[in-house]
This record gives C-alpha cells, structure tokens and sequence, in this order.
C-alpha cells in the first residue's frame, strides 16, 4: 500500500504551487483540505457524462446518477461503520447537519427546563444551534468547563449530566485546540441519564477511522470538504430510531411520498430530511474521498501525521516566546508569541508561502474562557504534510521574529 507522502502529495494538485514566490506551505487543513484527482475526476464525470437528477426520471443517465449516488451514500455508511445507509443523510456540511437535529429533535423533543450539555470547545455550529433550540423550548444551556491544561473536565462534566440532561452536543476533535475530547465516555454518562447524543465529527473524519456504533452516538455530522471531499456536501449520521421520530426540517420535493393540498405525507428516512434537488456531484465525490482514503494505509497515515504534531511541537516548545495553547493531539496545534498579535506572525508567515489561519476560529466562548481575545495562530496537519513543511514554518517563524 502507498505510504510515500511524496508521491501521495502528486495526487493533490493545489499541493504544487508557488505562492508569493516560495512552495505552498499548507497547514490550513482544519479550515478546508486539498482535494485529490480522482476528486476532481469524480466531479468531472458526473457533469460531463451523467449529469442528470436523481431517483425521479425513468432515463438511463438519471439511472446512472441516481446509483452513483446511492453508493456513495453506502461507502459513508461503510466509512464510519453505520448499520445501515438509510441513516446517512447529505446535508450541505456538518452545520446543516447539526441545525437538522436541533430543529427535528431540539425544538419537538425538548421541554422547558430539560439541559442541553454542550462544551467549552466547541464550534460555534455547535453551540448557536442549539442556543436557538434552547430559546425556542425554555431548554437551558449547560457547558462543561476546561481543566487548567484546557483539556474538557471530565468530573464536571460527570457532576453537570443528570436525569434534567436531555441532550448532549459535543465535538471529537477540538478545530481550534486540536484536543480528541473523551466522547466515549461522554456517551456513556449521557446516555446513562438518557439524553440523546450528538458528536461533531468535522475535525475527526479526515485524522482517524470513526466507528458510530463503537461509540454508540445517536447523531454523528461531518463535512466533504474537511476529508479531501468537495465544499457544500456534509454528513448526518442518524440513528433509525430517531429518524423514525423525528419530523422533517425542510419540505419540498424528493421528502414527500404523497402530496395533495389537504395533506402530504413523508418519504422513508434518510429521504424524509432531504428535500428539493440535492448535491449529486458533491455526494459522489465524497464517495470518491472515502474510496481514497479507503486505499491507504490508514494506520501509516495516522503514524506519519503523528510524527509530524510531534515536531511541531517539539520545535514550538524549544522558542521561549511561544506558548502551544491546550495539549494538541490531532490535526491543529494554536499557539501564541509573546507580544505579537496573530495577525501579524500570520501575514508574514503568509509572505513565505506559509499557510496558517489565525483569529478565534469560530470558538469565541473558548477563547474568551482561555483569555485569548485575539485568538492564537493555528497551524492544521494533513496527511500530505512532510517534515519539510513543518520545518518551513518553523524557521518562517524564526524569520517573523526578525522582521518584526
Ligand atoms: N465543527 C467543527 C469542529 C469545525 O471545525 C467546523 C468547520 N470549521 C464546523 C463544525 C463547521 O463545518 P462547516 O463549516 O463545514 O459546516
């Protein structure tokens, strides 16, 4: 099996530029991944040779569209091990995905008074959601706080669930910290005081094999375009259960079984929560980026990313003007330089060629709980990283400090 990054990285087009006349230098992958060619190719097709809509007409292209995306849908089931693709719903990401449940489930499940436990980590698209959920029920917000080394609070966590706990939210892998939180053990305590669960996965799904049953969560959402997969195409991952329950969000065409003007009734699940024409070449190129992934050696991959996250942050440790925020563990490292706004390391790291994001990374309440107020600098690892890019940044570091 391939585990030479270098010859992975021919795969990734965008990998091979220039940008302000240094290599491109991308370590920006928790904000979108590069995309490999049978990617490209997958979206190519489908335009150029069956483009047609799915499951209505009675043609050989829409045939062939519509199977296309029906596997598609059976290799993410296969992907993050549901029973079965009836509980995998295209949503347009993981924020379409998470707003789905705190629609069907938030709104008609929860009652005044009932806890929706949520994080200090977390993603803005998983705390607004259900901000709304909670003002629209009389449900309240309940977070659980950070240990002094910015890990989740496992006590508090276990001392705020109890039977008032109605759902959980919370993220596998922090965006803006780069923390795999406990969400096995999350689970376990939640569901021990029946609450439904929800893990965003945006920042899991491109790192790691994720397995829905071994965790045993109700609802799992992702994004395409975090694991080598087009923008615009996500992943809700449902269980039958609930989706037997749960009411549609959106109404329109393709949800319906019957409609006349006195009463419509509803497709089967996952159908029931995707209404009008959905994202056909986006749903078959993420079956592309599973079937990618799929071919490598997953474990080398993990192992290299990891050899990578250790020499960033062997390198970040050893300058005495960098602090590494939290205990990185996959995909990001955030960190801070003394007296230096985020900004401004990040615009002349730009100047190298060096992609990094900076600012709050849709965590504000997290970097308010961290006293960030300018947020840190994020450098996110992908698999097609090499220990020359993590070099690159930092001694495109060490130049900054110069210049600055
Ligand atoms: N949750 C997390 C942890 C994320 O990193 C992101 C994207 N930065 C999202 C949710 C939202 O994903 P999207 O914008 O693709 O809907």
């Amino acid at each position: 099996m391939a585990t030479d990054i270098k010859a992975l990285r021919r795969d990734f087009p965008t990998l091979a530029q220039i940008v302000n006349g240094h290599p491109l230098v991308y370590l920006d992958n928790a904000a979108t991944t590069q995309k490999p060619q049978p990617v490209l190719d997958a979206l190519n097709h489908y335009y150029r040779d069956t483009n047609a809509n799915v499951h209505r007409a009675s043609h050989a292209l829409s045939g062939q569209a519509t199977r296309a995306f029906e596997q598609a849908r059976e290799k993410v089931a296969r992907f993050i091990h549901a029973p079965s693709a009836r509980e995998i719903i295209w949503t347009r990401g993981t924020t379409e995905a998470i707003n789905l449940v705190a629609f069907s489930v938030g709104r008609h499940f929860l009652k005044p008074g009932d806890e929706i436990l949520l994080s200090t980590l977390e993603h803005h698209a998983n705390i607004v959601p259900w901000q709304q959920a909670a003002a629209a029920t009389g449900a309240v917000l309940k977070v659980i706080p950070l240990t002094d080394s910015a890990e989740l609070d496992l006590d508090a966590a276990g001392a705020l669930i109890s039977e008032r706990t109605k759902l959980l939210a919370i993220g596998h892998v922090s965006n803006a910290l780069g923390q795999v939180n406990p969400v096995a053990e999350l689970i376990r305590l939640a569901k021990a005081a029946g609450a439904v669960t929800l893990v965003d996965g945006a920042q899991a799904v491109g790192h790691f094999p994720v397995d829905v049953q071994a965790l045993d969560c109700d609802f799992y959402a992702f994004s395409g375009h975090k694991m080598f997969a087009p923008t615009g195409i996500g992943v809700l991952y449902g269980r039958s259960e609930w989706l037997a329950r749960m009411p549609p969000w959106q109404t329109g065409g393709e949800m319906i079984k019957t409609v006349s003007f006195e009463a419509t009734t509803f497709n089967e699940p996952p159908f029931k929560f995707e209404a009008g024409t959905p994202n056909i070449a986006g749903a078959i190129a993420l079956g592309a980026a599973v079937d990618y992934l799929q071919a490598q050696d997953r474990a080398a991959l993990m192992r290299h990313e990891d050899t990578l996250l250790q020499q960033l942050l062997t390198g970040l440790d050893a300058m005495a003007d960098i602090r590494i925020i939290g205990r990185p563990r996959a995909g990001a490292v955030s960190f801070v330089m003394g007296g230096v706004h985020p900004q401004d390391l990040a615009t002349l790291l730009d100047m190298q060629g060096i992609a990094v994001r900076t600012g709050h990374h849709c965590a504000m309440p997290l970097m308010q709980a961290l006293a960030l107020p300018q947020g840190t600098v994020r450098a996110s690892l992908a698999f097609y990283n090499t220990s020359d890019d993590i070099a690159a940044l930092l001694a495109g570091i060490d130049k900054a400090r110069e210049l600055l």
